[in-house]
């Protein structure tokens, strides 16, 4: 069996691994270079929970993933040596107001077994001292976690080499091949090139490619802006969501700021308004952060479907599988995708 991947970001990558591992002879497509879009960009966050605002296939598919990252990372770092930057590092999500609850989230996570906990400024400040004494509550979610997504990409890339994936890339897919209504291949840089099956993991761009299927929601691209402080000495220690703002610390200095949600089109702007966004709520948060020194910025595009489930499987059309529609969580769910992608196949 032979299988074309059509993008190199997390879910090709990661799907294009699992394919291989099962001994199918897989060969992954990108027009530019694997891993530069969404998948580099993302702050990866791990956030099973903090995530989930409520029981659903969506929350399912979260925790499915989070509670497979150990042993997924652990192959990866097994056959590459690259630390990915894999921690349980604990999410807290703070307010100003003591008012403001999480009731519905912290009830229902209860319920289901899962660590959730509801702490007051004091105590949410033992676990993050670096916290703002004007926050007045958290809540706790001690098992979600971290990666640091372009250490994670370049793994994948390097697993997948030295599994024998075949990469080809500055290899832009033109249209899918549908021959009697069933997809038998790709055509890229003027070539036709056959398969058994196509997996399209072309994250914001994959409802582009000439084939998509009619009846299958379009992806759009959701930007989301990003910002990276350097403190000296390290202060920070755990994600911190504060309002839509949230501050990621790498542990070593590293502090990632996110993000700006804007339906921008495919303008990869940085914009002034965005940046000051997310440094205001990041300082109110974490008032230390304001003499981190500015280190660099960037934006890049959620893949973002108008439908409850990111689309993997098997689609509507024969011989062609989906692999998008993440939006903010696809680095947290490539596990839960590779395996999904291989049991639709049948494998
Ligand atoms: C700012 C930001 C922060 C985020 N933070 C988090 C987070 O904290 N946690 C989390 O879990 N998720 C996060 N995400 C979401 C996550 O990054 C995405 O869901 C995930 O990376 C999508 O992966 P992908 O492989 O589908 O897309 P991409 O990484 O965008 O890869 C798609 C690839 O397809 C290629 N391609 C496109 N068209 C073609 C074509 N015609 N032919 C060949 N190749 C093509 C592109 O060049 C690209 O390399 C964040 C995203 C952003 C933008």
């Amino acid at each position: 069996m032979r299988v074309l991947i059509v993008g190199g970001g997390v879910m090709g990558c990661a799907a294009a691994l699992a394919l291989r591992e099962r001994g199918v002879r897989t060969l992954l497509l990108e027009r530019a270079v694997p891993g530069a879009e969404a998948s580099s960009a993302a702050a990866g966050i791990l956030g099973g929970q903090c995530e989930s605002r409520g029981p659903g296939p969506l929350a399912d598919a979260l925790l499915a993933s989070r509670a497979k990252y150990a042993e997924w990372v652990t192959n990866l770092v097994s056959r590459t040596a690259i630390d990915v930057g894999y921690r349980v590092c604990g999410v807290l999500r703070v307010g100003d107001d003591a008012s403001a609850q999480d009731d519905m989230t912290v009830e229902w996570q209860t319920k289901a077994g899962l660590r959730v906990e509801v702490l007051s400024g004091a105590r949410a400040r033992e676990i993050e001292p670096a916290l703002s004494p004007e926050i007045k509550r958290a809540t706790y979610f001690p098992d979600d976690g971290q990666v640091d997504p372009p250490r994670l990409l370049r793994a994948l890339m390097t697993a997948c080499v030295k599994a024998d994936v075949e990469i080809r890339s500055g290899t832009t897919v033109e249209r899918l091949s549908i021959e009697s209504g069933r997809c038998v291949g790709v055509e890229a840089n003027a070539e036709r090139i056959s398969s058994d099956a196509v997996v399209l993991a072309a994250g914001s761009w994959s409802s582009l490619v000439p084939g998509w299927p009619s009846g299958v929601p379009r992806v759009i691209p959701a930007r989301g802006q990003m910002v990276l402080l350097d403190e000296r000495a390290p202060r920070a220690r755990t994600i911190v969501f504060h309002k839509s703002i949230y501050v990621v610390p790498r542990g070593d200095g590293r502090v990632v700021l996110g993000s700006t949600l804007e339906f921008a089109g495919y303008r990869k702007e940085v914009t002034a308004g965005g940046v000051a966004g997310i440094l205001a709520g990041a300082i109110d948060a974490m008032p230390s952060l304001s003499s981190a020194e500015l280190s660099a910025t960037w934006s890049n595009f959620r893949p973002y479907v108008e439908c409850a489930m990111p689309l993997v499987g098997a689609s509507e059309t024969p011989g062609l599988f989906l692999a998008t529609g993440h939006h903010r969580n696809g680095i947290l769910l490539a596990p839960w995708t590779a395996d999904r992608v291989v049991a639709s196949m049948g494998l």
